[in-house]
């Protein structure tokens, strides 16, 4: 592991200062009474935006901080530190780099410096279908050139924040599965402007969740998106949305250990506080152990986190370290969310103390953006050589 620059890890003191900052001022209750309502935190959001963090990705020349993938992560993982919840808002920063890196300078031009100083919310990524799961090279929804437009067709499952966005990343086929020499062929990248589609093609459903995730369905019936908004090369667009997975793995491990910090703190906190048959809890090994257990494999993921950043910025092969970083930070947040449930007993259920609540949310990283499960066949299949299994 590399020794971090001095002026590096003022950086980083300094941005983890000021998220802390900036969180205290939407504490517990807060979020407390909008997962009640499963309502968005559009208070909190905007006021990170006009701090400038969710900007952190975007190059300087367009408005934004111009900062690396390391950054980025400390202040997801200071968020959910603080008992917020990144899941808001960490879209704008994992698929930034699709736009980035593939989008023309003029889509950049037009839409980063706007992004940047909050006028335009880049919060949406429209993979997911509901026939097709996470064999996403299988997808349905078509999108068919007709002269300056493309026609789009079909339907999306657990589209998050697509009510709180004004821009969505939409993937589409573009061209027949049976008309291209493999199925990873023939997708695309478009950007489509929601201010425009809802009502005009584009139906957006609300999907009431176990935890506060405005997430949604969207039903697509000739949609139409001018043809100046597809991203990149026509066809190339499963490339493009690899390209942009191992950003998003590193921003989610993160948030993991966001939350897995968030819970050893609340756990042992509440440890020495309860006093049951005259001692506190955390005096017995039963509930101590498990907490300095969920405590070191928090720590361990974190330097998978770290070492995967490193290796990204570094413009490094990372594919690996993102993936197990998120693996084993998703299971060491899962597991410290558990032992704390336990470690408050019966007051780990209610809604007033929180645990509840972040349990719930940290649940999905076993699932989202991708199963624990895929991440397993990832690393058996390219970095063990053991066969394909699906
Ligand atoms: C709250 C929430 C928010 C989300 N937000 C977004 C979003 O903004 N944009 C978006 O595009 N998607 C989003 N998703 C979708 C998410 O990425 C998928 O749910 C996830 O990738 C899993 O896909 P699936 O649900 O279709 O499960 P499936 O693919 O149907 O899999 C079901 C189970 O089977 C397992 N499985 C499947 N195939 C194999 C195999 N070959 N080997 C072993 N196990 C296997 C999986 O691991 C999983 O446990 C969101 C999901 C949720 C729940």
């Amino acid at each position: 592991m590399t020794e971090k620059l001095p002026e590096k890890a003022d950086l980083h003191d300094s941005l983890r200062k000021g998220v802390r900052e900036l969180c205290a001022r939407f504490p517990d209750p807060y979020w407390r009474e909008l997962d009640v309502e499963r309502a968005y935190p559009t208070a909190f959001v905007k006021t990170l935006t006009e701090a400038g963090y969710l900007s952190a990705l975007i190059p300087e020349e367009y408005g934004g901080s111009g900062l690396s993938i390391t950054e980025a992560a400390i202040i997801l993982e200071e968020i959910n530190r603080a008992g917020c919840n990144s899941g808001a808002c960490h879209a704008q920063m994992y698929i930034m780099g699709t736009l980035l890196r593939h989008g023309s300078r003029e889509q950049k031009q037009r839409y980063l410096p706007k992004i940047a100083d909050g006028e335009l919310r880049l919060q949406a990524f429209g993979v997911s279908e509901p026939t097709t799961g996470s064999d996403t090279t299988q997808l349905r929804t078509t999108a068919v050139r007709k002269g300056d437009k493309y026609v789009v067709n079909g339907q999306k499952i657990w589209i998050s924040r697509a009510e709180h966005s004004d821009l969505m990343l939409l993937i589409a086929r573009t061209t027949p599965v049976e008309q291209v020499k493999k199925r990873s062929e023939g997708l695309s990248v478009l950007l489509v402007d929601m201010r425009e589609a809802v009502g005009r093609g584009l139906t957006i459903r609300p999907i009431r969740t176990m935890m506060n995730h405005a997430t949604t369905e969207l039903f697509i019936d000739d949609l139409e998106v001018p043809a100046e908004n597809l991203v990149g090369e026509e066809g190339k667009g499963f490339k493009y949305l690899l390209d942009g997975l191992n950003a998003e793995r590193i921003l989610i491990a993160a948030e993991c250990i966001g939350d897995g910090r968030w819970f050893i703190e609340r756990a042992t906190r509440y440890a020495k506080e309860r006093i049951v048959f005259g001692r506190p809890i955390g005096q017995n090994q039963g509930i101590q152990f498990p907490i300095a257990k969920a405590y070191a494999h928090v720590e361990a993921a974190d330097l998978m986190r770290i070492r995967a950043a490193e290796l990204f910025d570094s413009g490094r092969p990372c594919g690996p370290e993102a993936n197990m970083a998120k693996m084993l930070a998703a299971d060491a947040s899962w597991e410290a969310a558990n032992v704390t449930v336990q470690t408050f007993g019966g007051f780990g259920f209610a809604e007033e103390y929180d645990v509840e609540r972040k349990f719930r949310e940290t649940r999905l990283y076993q699932v989202a953006p991708i199963s624990t499960n895929l991440i397993l066949s990832f690393i058996a299949e390219h970095v063990l050589g053991l066969p394909r299994s699906y």
